[in-house]
């Protein structure tokens, strides 16, 4: 694992530098990684243009189709291997390891099959004149990724890019790095050609840095904190090139005085905790409703209570969290909010027999929190969940549009009016109604607004950022 992947095999770096890949259920080192340099992007920025002007580039829409597709099948050949090998590298349960890589699978066979339903129009101009619209890939596409969920990140930010015929640069998250060059290989057993998908593993400042700026890259994709994000779009913005940003959140349930309990009760439990809350979409805030907040919150506080971290193998409902600054910058939030006095109303427990060095935070929900509060405001990117209340529908939207994030939402009401007008006024990417599907739905369109950054990812949308648009005005003889 200590090299990288350009052109289709191995290499080693051009320092020979590596970095210690710890497990976060127990703090030991298992692997080194390679760390990238600036010579090592652009060896494989030179691939990748290779590949875009040979023989990947030959290919049609429907042979570029068939490669995905069968690298999903590929895939389902060794499901369990992924599966331990996500599970190892970012410390997440068996259980949600394997829901990843299924849903890494369903990326390979969406944009699989979507690959060659991507169609241009005809506008009908002036006489004696036919105008068509197409859609033609940007060249190379560089691809940067957090840790969090390494296989998915994969199946929705390469695979569509690859689906529109670019070739692709990944500098993966140093933290988890481990199934991106899995998927690598098995794209290049299944026939992809060389320098279709290259992988340069280091830090982001230095390989992240290199590709972002680096003059042979077309587009950028970026997944990760507002923070590099920014980052990232000055570097585009130095060449005059678009990116997407798909950033963090703060995304607000909202339960008004009739929703159904039962049902919203465990789902508000899960969109918190699944993936130990490291999740962009994870539902951090619960907005309830004055009349029905202690009923609502009380019966939240009772299944949270319940909820247990442990290792991968243990497969109970979170992990721990990736690595050492994580735990203690989730714990930070923890301490101070205790300090200001903030009520914890439940907590989870960490599994007896955990490893002693695992990164393991305890999942704790807080209420009342006074808006304003840091909780409020800041992605803390663990298992914490804080509870507020509101009035009325007015106060509702005001307090779900009261950060500067905008990634997801979810509406619990039966009313059907209501429905329509918090959800239309809400300020997020994707709004749910009775239901919540954190990082769901391959099929649906999916990115934020202010501090979640811009521009869509997944279903057919995303194609369209993945491409350029091209007019040809063809004037009859
Ligand atoms: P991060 O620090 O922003 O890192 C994301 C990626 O950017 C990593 O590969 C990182 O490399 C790289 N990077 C760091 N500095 C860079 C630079 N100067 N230039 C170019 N690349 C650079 O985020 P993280 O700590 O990995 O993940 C947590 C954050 O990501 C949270 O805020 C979360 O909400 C957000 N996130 C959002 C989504 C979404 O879909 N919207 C999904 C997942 C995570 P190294 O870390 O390897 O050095
Ligand atoms: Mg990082």
């Amino acid at each position: 694992m200590n090299q990288h992947f350009i052109n289709g095999r191995y290499v080693a770096g051009q320092t020979g530098e590596t970095i210690a890949k710890l497990a976060p259920a127990t703090g030991e080192e298992f692997a080194r990684i390679a760390c990238g340099n600036a010579a090592d992007i652009d060896a494989a920025v030179k691939a990748a243009h290779a590949a875009f002007e040979g023989a990947w580039g030959k290919l049609t829409a429907a042979e570029r189709g068939r490669l995905i597709s069968k690298l999903g099948l590929r895939l389902q050949d060794h499901f369990e291997e992924l599966a331990r090998l996500e599970a190892r590298d970012t410390g997440k349960p068996m259980a949600q390891a394997r829901a990843d890589i299924d849903a890494t699978a369903r990326y390979f066979e969406f944009y699989g099959g979507a690959a060659d339903k991507v169609h241009g129009h005809v506008i009908p101009f002036l006489n004696g004149y036919s105008v068509s619209v197409v859609h033609e890939p940007h060249g190379v596409t560089g691809h940067i990724l957090p840790w969090n969920y390494p296989a998915q990140m994969f199946g929705r930010s390469l695979t569509a890019s690859l689906a529109m015929g670019n070739a692709v640069v990944l500098k993966p998250a140093e933290d988890a790095c481990a199934t991106a060059f899995r998927l690598a290989e098995l794209a290049s057993e299944v026939g992809f050609p060389d320098g279709a998908i290259n992988i340069v593993a280091g830090r982001g400042h230095e390989a992240g840095a290199a590709l972002s700026s680096h003059p042979g890259i077309a587009f950028m994709s970026f997944t990760g904190s507002p923070e590099v994000g920014k980052m990232v779009q000055h570097a585009c913005a130095d060449h005059l090139i678009p990116c997407t940003l798909e950033l963090g959140g703060k995304s607000p349930q909202i339960v008004f005085d009739d929703a159904d309990f039962d049902a919203a009760v465990p789902i508000v439990c899960k969109a918190i905790v699944q993936n130990t809350g490291q999740t962009c979409s994870a539902g951090s805030r619960v907005l309830v409703q004055k009349s029905v907040y202690d009923a609502f919150v009380g019966a939240v506080a009772q299944q949270f209570s319940k909820l247990r971290a442990g290792t991968p193998e243990m497969d109970l409902d979170c992990g721990p969290v990736i690595n050492a600054k994580q735990r203690g910058r989730v714990q930070s939030f923890i301490d101070q909010a205790r300090e200001q006095g903030i009520p914890v109303l439940a907590e989870g427990q960490i599994a007896q027999g955990v490893p002693n060095g695992g990164f393991f935070v305890t999942p704790t929900l807080f209420g009342q929190v006074p808006r304003g509060n840091r909780l409020e405001q800041e992605e803390v990117f663990g298992p914490v969940l804080s509870a507020f209340s509101f009035e009325d529908e007015e106060d509702a939207i005001k307090l779900a549009n009261s950060t500067d994030y905008g990634l997801v939402a979810a509406v619990w009401t039966k009313d059907g009016g209501r429905q329509q007008r918090v959800s239309r006024r809400v300020r997020a990417g994707q709004v749910f109604i009775n239901g919540y599907g954190a990082g769901g739905g391959i099929e649906l369109p999916f990115g934020g607004t202010g501090k979640s950054g811009h521009g869509r990812e997944k279903g057919f949308i995303a194609l369209e950022e993945f491409a350029v648009t091209k007019t040809i005005v063809h004037k009859h003889g």
